[in-house]
């Protein structure tokens, strides 16, 4: 019963293997013979289950040897594929290759001949086969045959890398306990024990290389195809184990044990399995998902966070590390680099090595050149030199950055962790992710080019301000020194120019003797330009004093209305000279009462009331009050020359005068409203004009009004 389950179980999961490897690639070779093996495999074990039904002599004996001669074409599908895998055509020398095969031949004609199994010796129901002297056949075809598989394989396996490597250690894996298992059975079981009953499982043990090799030729090309068979491996090897431990204990109690407990022993053996199926399938599913499913990740949610490290990191160095980051440890890398070019080189900036790859601009372009358009992986490389190239630097994956189809830079991957190989999954994740990343270093480094800019120019502006700052500082100091010449040299002139007023005016005043009629003119222009010069003594004092913060102001409340009567009535004579008549209104004096000081105040209706006569030729000068608010405004009106609106602008700065025909000729400093505006600010008010050439001008000030 337990070997008809086995036999079903060999041939369901040898067919269905056989087809699916076989309509993977039909053009394989590898796939070919694969087939070919799992076909030897049902041949074998149908065979193998005649055998051992109750037949007659003849016949079991005919069926045992055709069991020696499947058993030898198995081995030679076996040798066959391990000289053949992974590679898609035939690469023995046909020499070998018909070696091999009469070889084989030879060994299937001796398997059928009396050579082999002379004859069978019945002992109750334990058949044993005689051995002849052909058995050193079956020992050349189909144990060495085998055992040559595994060298091998293990050679091809310490040669090989990356995927290659993986696949071939699947396979070594099945081979190898393939192996153990036939030998347990066949050789230990026969000769230690003396018994044949574990030689019928031998299709069964084959299973284990079967599904071995079938997952490693498949595992690259259709990953799909990984969840039927880690199910179907998992349930196979909890069947082999099953059946393993069942005619294990079975075969081991009931050889020590009498006829009569036989029974008792089954019953005890069927109880132990049942308890322990769960566990066992549990271990069973883990260790397959373990080999099958390692190190796995959502490729949905890797993407996703991968997007999102794209939309939310600008900086160069941000984006590399964050991606490299979450690459290598979702994928399970052991380093990863991107090769970026910029418009002057290369950068790269990497992750997970000791010490940062210094590539050369002849390394980086030799990159490049390997991965010009498409994704590299370097198990697929043909070209020796370039895969050398790229093992040398340990790395395994190029992936191309493009934007519009021009290559900028590229992400190059190390080994997996693991030592496996690249797997499908990993590889669509970053075939999808490789457009997305292209272009977001392509924004960052836009970025950085714009903040390396602004930053030079920060740094430009910055050393400009500071040396504008020093020119500043360098000329306060100059107007600090020039004030303070200005105010020596005037208070030195102010004595020998009040002397010179002194004895002008005892001169006018006859003291001296009458003056000749001539030098009336001479002393008339003295008198004027003596005037003159007194005032530029005292504007200049006043400026110096105001820049020197100590002009001094004594507030007090003043009646303005009164102080305009007295500055008019001071000016009539000059006014009446030109014909200017004055209009002063003043309907509330004592609304009009300011707090100031009345000698500043003094100063400034002067300097309005005779910069109107000044520059004036006739017509009437209008002097108004206004209230507004808490301040008193008072308004001086002419009819003169008027100012132009460039002019006005310059108006209260220091020696400002206006240079039109009109004024040309007129006496004067540029002083005066100049100071008037300090005096007025001093004391709490504001000083502004409105004027319209050759109609007239209204120089306003305001002051505050007296509580
Ligand atoms: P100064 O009269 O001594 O030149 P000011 O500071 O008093 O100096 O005046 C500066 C300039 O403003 C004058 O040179 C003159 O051109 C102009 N200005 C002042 N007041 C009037 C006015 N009422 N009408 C026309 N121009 C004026």
């Amino acid at each position: 019963m337990l070997e008809l389950i086995a036999l079903i179980l060999v041939v369901f999961v040898s067919v269905i293997l056989g087809l699916i490897t076989f309509y993977n690639n039909p053009k394989s070779a590898t796939n070919k013979i694969f087939s070919i093996f799992a076909t030897s495999i049902v041949f074998w074990a149908v065979v193998l289950y005649i055998s051992i039904l109750p037949l007659d002599p003849i016949q079991q004996l005919f069926f045992i040897r055709l069991s020696m001669l499947a058993a030898i074409l198995m081995s030679t599908a076996v040798l066959f594929l391990c000289l053949t895998v992974p590679s898609e055509k035939i690469t023995i020398n046909k020499r070998l290759l018909a070696f091999i095969l009469c070889l084989a031949c030879l060994g299937m004609i001796t398997a059928m001949s009396p050579l082999m199994f002379t004859s069978l010796n019945i002992d109750g129901s334990n058949v044993e086969p005689i051995a002849g002297p052909g058995m050193i056949m079956f020992l050349i075809t189909g144990l060495g045959y085998s055992i040559s598989g595994i060298f091998i394989l293990l050679r091809k396996y310490i040669r090989s890398i990356g995927r290659k490597k993986a696949q071939l250690g699947y396979l070594l894996l099945g081979i190898s306990i393939m192996h153990a298992l036939l030998i347990y059975a066949n050789f230990i079981v026969v000769l230690v024990f003396k018994s044949s009953a574990l030689m019928n499982y031998g299709p069964l043990f084959s299973l284990t290389f079967l599904l071995s090799a079938a997952y490693a030729i498949v595992k690259h090309r259709l990953m799909e195809i990984r969840v039927l068979v880690t199910r179907t491996v998992s349930f196979a090897i909890l069947v082999i184990l099953i059946a393993v431990i069942y005619s294990l204990i079975l075969f081991t109690l009931s050889s020590h044990l009498p006829e009569n407990y036989r029974f008792i022993v089954n019953v005890l053996t069927a109880v132990i399995l049942a308890s322990t199926f769960n566990v066992l399938k549990k271990l069973v599913e883990k260790f397959t998902v373990n080999i099958f499913h390692h190190q796995s990740y959502n490729s949905a949610d890797l993407l996703e966070s991968l997007g999102e490290i794209t939309r939310s990191s600008i900086s160069i160095d941000n984006l590399t590390r964050q991606v490299l980051e979450e690459i290598i440890s979702s994928i399970h890398i052991t380093h990863g680099v991107f090769v970026i070019k910029t418009k002057t080189s290369h950068l790269t900036r990497s992750l997970g090595y000791t010490s940062p790859p210094q590539y050369s601009e002849n390394t980086m372009y030799n990159l490049e050149q390997i991965a010009q358009s498409e994704i590299v992986l370097v198990e697929e490389i043909d070209n020796t030199s370039k895969k050398f190239f790229l093992l040398q630097h340990d790395l395994y994956v190029l992936i191309p950055l493009k934007v519009k189809n021009s290559v900028h830079g590229l992400l190059a991957l190390g080994p997996k962790a693991s030592g496996q190989i690249y797997s499908q999954q990993d590889i669509d994740v970053l075939e999808i992710f490789a457009p997305q990343i292209s272009i977001a270093i392509q924004n960052a480094l836009s970025y950085d080019e714009i903040k390396h800019f602004a930053d030079t120019l920060k740094n430009e502006v910055e050393i400009a301000t500071h040396e504008l700052k020093a020119a500043n500082r360098h000329l306060k100091h100059l107007d600090r020194l020039k004030n303070e010449f200005i105010f020596i040299a005037t208070h030195e002139l102010k004595n020998p120019v009040t002397a010179m007023r002194g004895y002008l005016s005892m001169l006018n005043e006859g003291l001296f003797g009458k003056i000749p009629e001539k030098m009336q003119e001479p002393l008339t222009q003295l008198n004027t330009s003596n005037q003159q010069l007194v005032e530029l003594v005292n504007d200049l004092l006043q400026i110096a004093r105001s820049e020197a913060k100590t002009l001094t102001i004594h507030s007090e409340v003043v009646d303005l209305c009164s102080l305009v009567d007295v500055i008019c009535g001071n000016l009539k004579a000059l006014a009446d000279q030109k014909k200017i008549t004055f209009s002063h209104s003043c309907p509330n004096p004592e609304k009009l009462n300011i707090n100031a000081d009345p000698q500043r105040v003094k100063e400034i209706l002067n300097n309005l009331i005779s910069n109107a006569i000044k520059y004036s030729d006739k017509g009437t000068i209008t002097i108004t009050h206004e209230v507004k608010d808490s301040l008193v405004i008072t308004h001086v009106t002419d009819q003169g020359v008027g100012i132009s609106a460039s002019d006005q602008k310059k108006l209260f700065t220091r020696f400002f005068r206006v240079e039109a025909e009109a004024v040309k000729g007129i006496p004067g400093t540029g002083l005066g409203l100049y100071i008037i505006k300090q005096i007025i600010e001093k004391m709490g008010g504001t000083i502004w004009l409105r004027s319209e050439v050759d109609k007239g001008s209204t120089f306003s000030f305001s002051l505050p009004k007296a509580n």
